[in-house]
């Protein structure tokens, strides 16, 4: 590596032209300190000449019915603010060689008025109209100011303009756009080729990218669309390769670092337990669970990701492995995300033990369930078991993982329903000198990109089959004017024996108003559209001991109907419930849809999700789709709105749903990488990039095949690299 390089990197923006003192301080406030740092300060977009017209082809176009976005480049001639009634107009007159178009605007006048000044030329952006004076007119446009030289660059030579973020704490120096430009116009030039490159050189070869020097010079200045989206490809391979090297890295640690238990069937425990279901495991069942068993036979540790929608028999599997791991004299423990599932997962398991004879080594096989709301007594008895090997399989929360829980001999955990049971929680079990096998369950489908990234150092076994008694949930969307014939349908089905949830419309935050507004929408219900019927109500002011007796209560047909929150997303099966209706559709997101969904369906009779909205949202509608960029927040909210619904109407997958989810909401509302350790991307995205993430999975993972403790001179730049950039990130993914 070249120190001497490093060195002049290191220095301070103040030695650069133009730069100083006094801007090199405004730079800092930015966190620009080095010539390096402003090197790697890129253009959050760029003007490109393909997409430039002047204004009498701009008319043409216009007049041929073309309706897209352009850009033209013109000088102010004048501004005016004209009034009509009680509303202003902002208009701002341009011209360029061939013709004038004219910019209007109806809000912010009083800031636009200070930003064009007759002479001054922009490049304007947007989709003009020909108005009713037949003048070539953007409303609201995007524009960008450029200097005289910079527009005859531009026309002559067809150079790409870059356009950065210029943050107030560089406009009070005076660094406006055409001086960012310029002052990183002349780092690029003197300093780009010093930049010492973070990949090897067999990686650019095989990989057919960029160096980092003309990566760079391309980014800021790039010669045409090619060659920056080449440079921009480049950077988001790099930072999806050494995401993936953390991900391989952390996965080969984890599994050389760590000695595991090597279990396999034993006696025949497991095969009496199968004869004893009402039912065949399904192909997909079968499939995972040689997954599984392969991994609890080889002395490394498991860490599963078990994935499958609800109702697809995750349970069943878990179990297996559970039994599989009592077989070779291990505890096994379960972890449920709340108390209210412990205790069902804790009433199901022992229920499907039951049939069998549940003998271990001359003995039942004795669950251990850990509550918090426990008295001293039993939770001590409890604590006993568990630290002298009687109890077996123990259930609880996180809890479970407290100090005062002994294991004496923990061969396999199960998680459910927490993604994030994360490297922490692993690496604290590990300290205690135990590493068990761990299989997260998890019926939020992890889109593959995911999967391949934040979730990559898991392996991922699916269940993409449901059992063969199923009947797939009919779904349909009304207005809420429709309200009265879906409570007359419930009535109706309820002689079918059909019962049905009624999930309550949203209430703001408050606790006492959600249950004000919960009784309300019950007595109002039991007072006249569902007065013959028994109804239960659960709201959040609950315990959950006090809704889950209501859940029995339903389960036990005491009610017909259950008026409930969405804490009914997860929970106990109920057979006969068929039938769920969702108020206020529209302002759930997609997965908490699908999930509420999953509560019915559960028998063999056809099952229905009736999504109620405001009326004007049942119209599914998606004329907006195309003018995205247009659309006000309020547009937009309804348009995502109409997203989601179409999703749950057209599939039952949850796999789509959740890819339509992450190109929904973005993958950072999704999950954050910094949540798990790895770090954030700033080009790639991962709803996107997904060839791209493929790629670089597969080179960082033949990475660390070949080289774990990166000893290759071949691979000592990805060394040098992580350990200077990425070190924070190394946790758990030592290479020293
Ligand atoms: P998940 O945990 O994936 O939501 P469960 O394991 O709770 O699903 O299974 C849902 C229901 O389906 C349970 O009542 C279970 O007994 C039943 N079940 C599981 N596997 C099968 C199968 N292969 N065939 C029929 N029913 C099954
Ligand atoms: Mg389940």
């Amino acid at each position: 590596m070249n120190s001497e390089n490093e060195k002049i990197l290191n220095q301070s923006v103040q030695f650069i032209k133009s730069v100083g003192p006094k801007r090199a301080e405004s730079f800092k406030r930015i966190n620009i300190t080095t010539i390096r740092d402003l090197l790697f300060y890129f253009p959050s977009r760029h003007l490109d000449r393909t997409t430039t017209l002047n204004t009498s082809k701009a008319y043409d176009y216009l007049l041929n019915g073309f309706n897209g976005e352009i850009t033209i480049i013109g000088t102010v001639v004048e501004k005016e603010k004209l009034h009509f009634g009680k509303k202003e107009l902002f208009k701002v007159q341009f011209r360029d060689s061939t013709g004038f178009f004219e910019c209007v605007w109806f809000q912010g006048i009083k800031y636009f008025t200070n930003v064009f000044n007759a002479g001054d030329i922009f490049a304007v952006s947007g989709k003009p109209v020909i108005s009713k004076f037949n003048a070539l007119q953007f409303t609201h446009p995007d524009f960008d100011r450029i200097s005289e030289d910079e527009s005859k660059k531009f026309l002559n030579t067809g150079k790409i303009i870059p356009f950065y973020r210029i943050p107030k704490e560089l406009k009070t120096t005076n660094i406006g756009d055409f001086s960012l430009r310029k002052i990183i116009g002349s780092t690029v030039e003197n300093y780009a080729n010093y930049l010492d490159d973070t990949l090897p050189e067999y990686v650019l070869k095989e990989n057919d990218i960029y160096g980092l020097v003309e990566a760079v010079k391309n980014y800021h200045f790039p010669e045409s669309r090619e060659k920056l989206s080449s440079a921009i490809q480049r950077f988001k391979f790099e930072e999806l390769f050494y995401l993936e090297l953390l991900v391989a890295l952390r996965k080969h640690n984890y599994k050389t670092k760590f000695a595991g238990h090597s279990m396999k069937v034993q006696t025949n425990l497991v095969s009496n337990f199968l004869k004893t279901l009402p039912f065949k495991l399904t192909n997909a069942q079968l499939k995972v669970l040689g997954e599984i068993r392969q991994d609890m036979e080889e002395p490394q540790p498991m860490n599963r990701l078990l994935q499958g929608d609800v109702g697809s028999g995750k349970t069943i599997v878990a179990l297996i492995a559970m039994l599989i791991a009592v077989d070779n004299g291990f505890q096994t423990a379960l972890m449920a995300p709340t108390e209210i599932l412990a205790d069902q997962h804790a009433k199901n398991i022992s229920a499907l033990l039951k049939n069998m004879s549940g003998i271990y080594s001359g003995r039942e096989i004795k669950i251990s369930l850990l509550l918090g709301g426990q008295k001293k007594s039993v939770r001590e008895k409890n604590l006993e078991e568990i630290e002298l090997k009687e109890a077996d399989i123990i259930i609880g929360t996180h809890a479970l993982f407290e100090e005062k829980v002994k294991f004496q001999k923990l061969g396999l955990i199960i998680v459910d329903e927490q993604h994030r049971f994360g490297v922490d929680q692993r690496a604290r079990l590990q300290n205690k000198g135990i590493t068990p096998d761990i299989i997260v369950m998890s019926a939020t489908p992890i889109p593959r990109t995911l999967s391949m990234t934040v979730y990559g150092d898991l392996d991922v076994s699916i269940i993409d089959e449901m059992p063969k008694n199923r009947l797939p949930v009919k779904t349909i969307l009304r207005g809420d004017r429709s309200l009265p014939d879906i409570y007359k349908f419930i009535v109706d089905k309820l002689k079918e024996g059909y019962q049905s949830f009624i999930v309550y419309p949203l209430v703001e935050e408050s606790e006492k108003l959600e249950l004000k507004a919960a009784e309300t929408f019950y007595k109002d219900l039991k007072d006249s559209h569902l007065k013959d019927l028994n109804v239960g109500l659960l709201h959040g002011r609950m315990s959950w001991r006090e809704k889950e007796e209501m859940m029995y209560m339903f389960l036990a047909k005491k009610f017909d109907v259950l008026i409930a929150t969405t804490v009914i997303e997860v929970g106990i099966d109920i057979p006969d419930a068929n039938i769920i209706l969702i108020n206020d559709a529209h302002r759930f997101g997609l997965s908490q849809l699908h999930q509420l969904r999953g509560r019915v369906g559960r028998g063999t009779k056809q099952a229905y999700c009736i999504l109620v909205t405001k009326d004007e949202y049942a119209v599914i509608n998606n004329k907006y789709k195309l003018d995205l960029d247009y659309l006000s927040q309020i547009q937009l909210d309804r348009y995502r709105a109409a997203v989601r619904m179409q999703a749950m109407i057209n599939s039952n997958d949850g796999f789509k749903i959740a890819e339509v989810d992450l190109k929904l909401r973005g993958p950072g509302n999704i999950f954050s990488t910094q949540q798990s350790g790895f770090p954030e991307l700033r080009h790639a995205d991962i709803s996107q990039d997904s060839d791209l993430i493929l790629n670089a999975k597969q080179k960082a993972f033949d990475l660390v095949r070949e080289d774990p403790k990166l000893t290759l001179e071949k691979n000592s730049i990805v060394k040098k690299n992580l350990l200077q950039h990425y070190s924070h990130n190394l946790k758990y993914a030592q290479i020293a």
